[in-house]
């Protein structure tokens, strides 16, 4: 028990003086920076001291706030000519410069990360979304994508100056099938949209978090959100079904199949779940729904520490078995919020 505290202390530790971006060590054991460079020997200590019998050590080292990024010289800048082709590829209404809109679009939900990015796209089909990427990737513009920008590790927004892409007007149910529970929708459908179109033919979507008034499915995925039921109904890697993506060239990829148990080949979308829009974009979306619980009953418990607290979520798995379809805990600190 000594040593699992000792554990704990040192990876809350680790946690606590440590800042957002985890680096490979060979990339950045040079690094002349002095304040990265202590975080990174601290850390490595650390690791050491917690980790010393393990067969063989893991490093992780994180940078520190102090680190500065430099724009890659080797994009493009945002020129007249550039907006002209968007005007005419989407229409005015869908090309946004306005200072305001720009403003919230640069910036992420815990006002940790801010862009600057000049330009907000409006793509409403695959089609214009793949003739957006084609073009960036032609002029090097680089790009963002953005669903309901709710994100918590600041990938939503732009570092620099990238285009964003937002999903928002992507926004259509393609289909519901009753008889399998498969809805295919379009990635920027907002979840809570999902949500009451679901509750109405007895469904309900296997995820629910308390992002859902604004984040949309497209996000979802990207950011493999796992939310209150994911302790009954599991993760998208096993409810999304199917995915259409638009790659960084324009290619757009077909993988959005509707089958529960599909064998035929490389499953490529489990790649594009989690992947931050590093890939390409995810444009359709086909999620296994399953039905709406008959009743819901809701527990509020007291636990006196963290540990009783796992306790009782083995002991309520072990009891109610797949019954329990949501387990979350708050501490003090949250409760007297
Ligand atoms: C109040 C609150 C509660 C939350 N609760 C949970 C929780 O319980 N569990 C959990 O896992 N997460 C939770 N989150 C974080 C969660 O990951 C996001 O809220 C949500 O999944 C992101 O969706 P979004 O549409 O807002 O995506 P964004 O924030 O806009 O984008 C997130 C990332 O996905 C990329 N992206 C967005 N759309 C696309 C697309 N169509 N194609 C390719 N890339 C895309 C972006 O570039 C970015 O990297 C919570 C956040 C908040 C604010």
């Amino acid at each position: 028990m000594i040593k699992l505290m000792d554990k704990w202390r040192i990876t809350n530790h680790l946690l606590k003086h440590s800042s957002k971006l985890l680096f490979d060590r060979r990339l950045s054991a040079n690094s002349h920076n002095s304040v990265f460079r202590s975080a990174l020997e601290c850390s490595e200590s650390l690791v050491k001291r917690g980790f010393g019998n393990a067969s063989t050590i893991r490093y992780r080292c994180f940078g520190s706030e102090a680190t500065k990024f430099e724009r890659n010289a080797a994009f493009s800048t945002l020129n007249s000519e550039d907006v002209s082709y968007f005007k005419e590829l989407l229409g005015e209404k869908s090309v946004i410069q306005d200072e305001d809109v720009l403003l919230a679009a640069n910036e992420d939900w815990m006002r940790k990360y801010r862009g600057s990015s000049k330009l907000l796209l409006q793509p409403r089909t695959t089609n214009e979304v793949s003739q957006i990427l084609k073009y960036c990737n032609s002029r090097l513009l680089a790009v963002v994508p953005q669903g309901g920008n709710t994100g918590l590790v600041g990938g939503s927004v732009p570092v620099f100056d990238e285009v964003i892409i937002n999903m928002g007007s992507m926004n259509n149910i393609i289909t519901f099938d009753k008889g399998s529970g498969v809805l295919v929708c379009e990635a920027g459908c907002i979840l809570e949209n999902l949500v009451s179109f679901l509750d109405d033919h007895g469904f309900i979507m296997p995820l629910d978090l308390g992002a859902k008034g604004s984040c949309q499915i497209g996000g979802n995925v990207s950011t493999n959100a796992g939310g209150l039921r994911l302790v009954r109904y599991g993760s998208l890697h096993g409810n999304v079904l199917g995915l259409e993506a638009v790659l960084a060239n324009g290619d757009v990829i077909d993988m959005l199949g509707t089958l529960r148990k599909d064998n035929t080949g490389y499953d490529l979308k489990h790649l594009f779940i989690g992947s931050e829009g590093s890939l390409g974009i995810v444009t359709k979306v086909s999620i296994h729904t399953p039905p709406k619980l008959s009743s819901v009953n809701l527990a509020f418990l007291a636990c006196k520490d963290y540990f009783s607290c796992q306790k009782l979520l083995r002991e309520a798995k072990r009891k109610l078995g797949e019954i329990l379809s949501a387990f979350e805990f708050l501490d003090n600190q949250s409760m007297d919020l």
